[in-house]
């Protein structure tokens, strides 16, 4: 279980720093310290009467009272439900109640304010406590026991490889978010996956920017470092110009983050000089070539896009660590995880063709929670999870995602990729960004719609983008309409939804 991993980190050098967090003054924990707090807290969700299966539903921001309590909960044999804690209240039932959480932790002071998590818990009689570290140790301040005894008649555990350790759900790009439960030993295999990637090791030190309560922040960006015995600088908040201070400050050598937080410190003031940094990891999104470059240019660093989800406990593929070759635009290749290109009925496609991508590995869940439907259809025969993401191999066997199955624009049965597209338009030396999208076709059934963000101070029209476009892509990926905005939406850990930018593109002009 995780749990053995941690002790392992802990044998190594228990007086080691595990978390930093960089509030003022900064607040340091050795991997002892962590353990025992962990221990302390597992009692007192014991006592409170969580048994085995129970779902902890955690709706605490970064921060290491979410950190003691997710690996705490999980010890206990229960379910880690992390929860994104500026959900709407509506949102939190829709979680609280596809679990049955038995209890739900949240923020000091939430109780009082009557809190939407508070209000959405109190719907399902989860209990309610608030959690914090008071300098010394991590308090659980029980405000409502729900439907839980409270009696403290049960016993420690001690978790085992097929336990669930955690549920999440995916991030709803597609459809409305699956519940994925992850058991210790999906979550081993991809901090071992991760480690090894990065060959990551107790001199490391990384910067955690990502969410704990999406699959990116809490495995690659807290998990895997934690299992190699390194540290992990945890800001409470997350700010470019904080980052780049944090970072050099706190000695920190790598990150994960998506490409938006790339660009976002990108444009931020960097220092000077320049810390020395190990590598930059982004994942989750697309991440263009110009980025890419630009990344690598002024970070002086090799940049080491890898590719993600939910189902498979964080991470499939990536580029590997130099002399390792790095590819911009892929996502280079299988890291503990195999990698097929199969078409519907299962069978390998040949190298350079497109098809579905499908994976297999321990790290791999056995299926969605309550929805046969979407495992019947997930998994080919030969046991290869569906990613439901298009792509092919180079010679190389490196990976190229060219879109999603659902999002591939379909133009009278020529299928277009909207991912090339964006990384072409991104060129534009006028445009700041660029999503692509299917737009419904009288002729075509589909055509290409893009929608634009212009940089400061450009100007550009639909036709002088088509044009500028005419030797770069095929006739036929030409946009049929460019849409100008100030904004792209997004998701709250940046990532684009494609059907949702349409769905806003298309409100604006009427
Ligand atoms: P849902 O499954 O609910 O529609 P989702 O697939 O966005 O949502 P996640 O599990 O958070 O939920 O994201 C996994 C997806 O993110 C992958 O299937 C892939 O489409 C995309 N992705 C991850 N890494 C990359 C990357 N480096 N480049 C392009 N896409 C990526
Ligand atoms: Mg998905």
């Amino acid at each position: 279980a995780i749990t053995s991993t941690l002790e392992n980190a802990f044998a190594k050098d228990s007086q080691s720093t595990a978390i930093i967090v960089p509030s003022h003054p900064a607040v340091t924990i050795s991997y002892q310290k962590l353990a025992s707090d962990v221990r302390r807290f597992q009692q007192q969700l014991a006592k409170l009467g969580i048994s085995p299966k129970s779902a902890v539903s955690i709706a605490l921001p970064n921060s290491y009272e979410f950190i003691v309590s997710f690996i705490a909960a999980s010890w206990q044999r229960a379910i880690a439900a992390p929860l994104n804690p500026a959900y709407k209240q509506s949102e939190f039932e829709f979680y609280i109640d596809d679990l049955s959480s038995a209890i739900a932790l949240v923020p000091k002071g939430s109780f009082a304010q009557d809190a939407a998590a508070v209000r959405a818990a109190r719907k399902y009689q989860a209990a309610i406590a608030e959690c914090y570290y008071n300098g010394s140790e991590v308090v659980l301040d029980v405000k409502e026991l729900g439907k839980l005894s409270g009696k403290g008649d049960h016993p420690i555990e001690s978790a085992q490889p097929d336990d669930v350790a955690l549920v999440l759900h995916t991030s709803g790009t597609t459809g409305r978010p699956k519940a994925v439960p992850l058991t210790h030993r999906n979550l081993l295999r991809t901090m071992k996956n991760i480690q090894a990637t990065y060959q990551l090791t107790i001199k490391d030190r990384t910067m955690l920017v990502m969410p704990l309560f999406h699959v990116h922040g809490l495995l690659a960006g807290f998990l895997a470092p934690l299992a190699s015995g390194g540290s992990v600088i945890v800001p409470l908040k997350f700010s470019a110009s904080q980052f780049w201070k944090d970072f050099v400050e706190h000695k920190a050598n790598w990150y994960t983050a998506v490409p938006t937080i790339h660009q976002i410190l990108l444009r931020s003031p960097l220092p000077s000089p320049m810390p020395h940094i190990r590598f930059i990891r982004s994942c989750s999104s697309p991440l263009s070539p110009k980025t890419f470059y630009e990344l690598e240019k002024a970070l002086s660093a090799p940049v080491l896009e890898a590719y993600a989800m939910t189902e498979a406990a964080h991470q499939m593929t990536s580029n590997p660590l130099p002399p390792g070759k790095r590819m911009p635009g892929s996502v280079g290749i299988g890291q503990g995880v195999e990698v097929k290109i199969l078409d519907q009925e299962g069978n390998e496609v040949a190298q350079g063709k497109e098809a579905e991508i499908c994976i297999r590995g321990e790290n791999v869940t056995k299926g969605y929670l309550n929805n046969p439907e979407a495992n019947k259809s997930s998994f080919t025969k030969d046991g290869f999870f569906r990613t439901g993401d298009q792509g092919k191999k180079d010679r190389d066997g490196y990976v190229i995602i060219t879109g999603r199955i659902k999002e591939l624009i379909n133009k009278g049965g020529e299928k277009i990729s909207p991912i090339e597209l964006d990384n072409v338009i991104a060129q534009n030396p006028a445009v700041a960004e660029a999503v692509s999208f299917a737009l419904e076709d009288e002729m075509y059934g589909q055509d290409v719609g893009v929608a634009v963000v212009l940089k400061e101070g450009k100007k550009l029209t639909g036709e002088d983008l088509k044009a500028w476009m005419a030797d770069k892509v095929a006739k036929f990926k030409l946009p049929k309409q460019v849409f100008f905005t100030d904004v792209m939406p997004k998701t709250a850990t940046g990532k684009i939804q494609r059907r949702l930018v349409a769905e806003a593109m298309l409100k604006k002009e009427t």
